[in-house]
């Protein structure tokens, strides 16, 4: 099965594993893991931040980063197709007791103008607007923020009062896209973090960043969510294989999904959404067909897409998809497209 469902479902490969396995390791929480300690101070390197912390999910990071910039009875400006809007169970208002407002933004990407809009009036009735966060690359269709546009947002919202938040589980996709540094993008971001698990290829895990007092009182939650962790040099030496191995690999999974986009193309009812993929994912719909309908039958030739909703379908490249099993996906999805059309028929 050539899986395109997300770049979640990558394995660990036996030099990950190894180098898992001859991990240096101490007790993270009590006086620090050196593995970890390592892994931290690249990553926050890496984004230009001051220091950084290893937590179980990028989800933690999130929600660590709204528990950090907000008070309970604050609002956070985000994308309404946001990870964190959407698929993160609502933990700012479950756990931080914030408020989301939803930005309708184009793909995940919007301008000051959209967030000075989205900030609520200074009245004693509203909510307090205290915290943006905008995601590179978006989730809501693997957009590609320019450093320029993610500046003015940044530049708005601290001159408004309002932290800023990264959420960069697919950052160094964007990096692999453009060639610009990922701390380009972090800069002017209070917290801006990379999710391992994704195209990294790690088991779990994300490095948030930010200063070091940020840090600190990142820390106080991390505890406090039961995520302060013992021997988490096993899992940071993924992290720091990862970075030394697979960050090429990112440039690769670029290629394969402009070679799946080009061959896909040929399709006249396969319209793409953004029409030219950025990064590492194609939002599709072909045909009016059925999602669902569509998936089972790219299943049967081998391919396992997502459907998204009744119409529109997702593919993401990654670690585990060569260029010759990324051309023979795209043969075997025109081939279901046209299996299903000749079905409805
Ligand atoms: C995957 C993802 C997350 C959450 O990361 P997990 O490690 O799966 O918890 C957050 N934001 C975006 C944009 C993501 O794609």
């Amino acid at each position: 099965m050539i899986d395109l469902y997300s770049d979640t479902q990558t394995r660990p490969t036996p030099g990950m594993r190894a180098a898992m396995a001859g991990a240096v390791v101490g007790d993270e929480q009590a006086d620090g893991d050196p593995t970890t300690l390592a892994l931290c101070a690249r990553v926050a390197g890496l984004l230009g931040k001051e220091a950084g912390l290893l937590l179980p999910s990028g989800t933690m990071c999130n929600l660590i980063g709204v528990l950090v910039h907000t008070r309970p009875g604050d609002e956070v400006v985000a994308d309404a197709g946001s990870h964190l809007y959407c698929t993160e169970a609502a933990g700012g208002a479950a756990i931080a007791g914030v408020s989301v407002w939803p930005v309708q933004a184009t793909h995940g990407v919007f301008g000051p103008a959209a967030l000075l809009a989205a900030i609520r009036p200074a009245a004693r009735t509203a909510p307090r607007t205290t915290l943006v966060s905008v995601e590179q690359t978006t989730f809501n269709g693997g957009e590609v923020w320019d450093p320029a546009a993610l500046r003015e947002v940044a530049t708005l919202a601290h001159a408004q009062g309002l932290a800023t938040h990264l959420d960069g589980a697919r950052l160094l996709n964007a990096v692999a896209a453009t060639e610009i540094p990922a701390h380009e993008y972090a800069l002017g971001w209070d917290s801006a973090w990379i999710d391992l698990s994704k195209g990294l290829g790690c088991p779990m895990g994300g490095v948030l960043c930010g200063s070091q007092t940020f840090v600190e009182a990142a820390w106080r939650w991390k505890v406090r969510l039961g995520g302060a962790m013992r021997q988490s040099g096993v899992l940071a030496a993924a992290g720091l294989y990862a970075l030394d191995h697979h960050v090429g690999q990112l440039q690769e999974d670029q290629d394969n999904a402009h070679t799946l986009w080009s061959v896909l193309s040929t399709e006249p009812g396969i319209a793409f959404d953004p029409p030219r993929p950025r990064s590492n994912i194609l939002r599709f719909t072909a045909a009016g067909l059925d999602a669902v309908a569509l998936t089972a039958a790219c299943a049967r030739r081998g391919v396992r897409l997502r459907a998204l909703d009744a119409r529109h379908l997702r593919a993401t490249t990654h670690l585990d998809v060569t260029r010759d099993q990324a051309q023979q996906a795209a043969d075997a999805i025109l081939a279901a497209v046209a299996a299903v059309k000749r079905d409805q028929a």
